[in-house]
Parts: C-alpha cells; structure tokens; sequence
C-alpha cells in the first residue's frame, strides 16, 4: 500500500510539473490550470490514496462504477466530474453524485440532469461543461455536440433548475495533432463566451497531449494513466 503511495506521490509530482512548465510556457500563471485525475478502473483504495497527497478532483467515465467510488469516499470531500457518454435513462442518477457534468452533449439530458440534480441530498447545484465534437464535419460523431449547436444546448442549460452552465469540454480526435485540434476549440470557445460570458472554464488535455491544451487555454486537464498507470483492462 505504502508502495502504491508512493508510485503515485511520484507520477502525481511529475504530471504537477508539466502543468507548471506548460503554463509558464504559455505566459500563464503556474496555479492557471487545475488537475482532474481520472480514476476510471481504478480502485477506491487508490482515490483515498490521490485524496491524501492533494489531490482534490477526480473523473469517471462510466455511471455503475462512479456511483460505487463515490459512495465509497464519500468522505473525502472531492469533487467528482462525469466525463464520459451519458445515457438520458441513466443521466438524472448521475446528477445525484457528480459534482460537475462535463459531457452534455444533446438536449435530450437537460431535463433528467436537471431532475436528478434537484434530488441531491446537500441540495447544491451541479456544474456543467458541454462537450462539443473536434471531429472534422462530416466525420462520424464519437462524442460531442456540433460546435453550431453549443449556444443553443447552452442556453437548455442556463434555463434548467439546478445546472449551472461553466464551460465546454472536448478530446483532440486520434489520428490528428492535438494542437490543430485545440486551436479549433479555442476558435469555438471564443464565440461561445459572446453568447455566454459567464461560462469559462475549458476543460482539455489529457496524458498525451496536456501542454498543447493548455497552450489553447484549457482551465483544467483531465489525467489518467500519467498518475495512475496503464488501465488495468481495455476499454
Ligand atoms: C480516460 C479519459 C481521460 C484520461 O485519459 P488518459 O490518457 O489516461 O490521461 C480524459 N478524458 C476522458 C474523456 C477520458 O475518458
């Protein structure tokens, strides 16, 4: 167990690095960009472990298993963020535990989020990102709204009970250079604040291509392997 610490209290101290020599690297300041750890696959046990040297953010892609780990620390006071693909029948039970939704990406959630986040036990809002697609048009949508579609989602978003709109969220497409990619994302957060001023935050970047998004303006990246390790099974 102290082992694992330790690995962790290394990776986590490297990972801190890069981010400080990223934002300096962009002409920002050191404390610019916030880390969310993505803890997907991994156990509890390591989340407290994440908890004790710091870290105060985790991610989790998938609704059964964040669910668990959440109720499981509860605790630990951390902020969990929903990063991966909703399911509108599963989205309002989401609402309930996640503190910041960042993939919201079709109208069709608003509602069943805005249900479930009216259920929390403590009654507070819950933050949301939209995810919008850096899939070249035409391409198949993995995930992501169209980028011609964000004022409108946000707006969805602004009007519902117990969301609060924060930003938008994306992943550089594989196959492409994350800097092409984030450099359209910055081009499509700019005209998304002229309709909505209020929601800044920008969430991009993750183990292989952290520096470039936050180069682009990325508010907080989201780490998995480079803290944790390889996934233990394949997704
Ligand atoms: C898994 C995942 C990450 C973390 O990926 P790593 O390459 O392990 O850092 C970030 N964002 C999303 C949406 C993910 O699903």
């Amino acid at each position: 167990m102290s082992a694992r610490r330790d690995e962790l209290a290394a990776s986590l101290d490297a990972v801190r690095r890069r981010i400080a020599v990223a934002c300096t690297g962009a002409g920002r300041g050191e404390d610019d960009v916030a880390l969310v750890v993505v803890t997907k696959f991994f156990p509890a046990s390591d989340v407290r472990l994440l908890a004790e040297l710091g870290v105060t953010d985790v991610g989790e892609n998938r609704h059964q298993e964040a669910e668990a780990k959440a109720a499981e620390c509860a605790d630990l006071g951390l902020r969990w963020h929903f990063i991966g693909g909703l399911q509108s029948n599963k989205a309002a039970a989401v609402a309930r535990y996640a503190d910041v939704v960042e993939s919201l990406d079709r109208a069709k959630l608003v509602g069943p989020l805005s249900r479930g986040a009216q259920a929390r036990p403590g009654g507070e809002q819950v933050d949301v990102l939209l995810q919008v697609s850096l899939d070249p048009p035409g391409a198949d949508h993995r995930a992501g709204a169209d980028p011609a579609d964000l004022v409108e989602l946000g707006r969805r978003v602004d009007d519902a009970e117990g969301l609060r709109l924060r930003g938008l969220m994306a992943v550089a497409p594989l196959g492409e250079d994350p800097d092409d990619a984030f450099t359209r994302l910055g081009g499509m957060r700019e005209a998304f604040l002229l309709e909505h001023p209020g929601a800044t935050e920008l969430s991009a970047g993750m183990s292989g291509d952290l520096e470039a998004a936050i180069a682009h303006g990325a508010t907080h990246v989201r780490v998995g392997s480079a803290v944790l390790g390889p996934r233990p099974r394949v997704q």
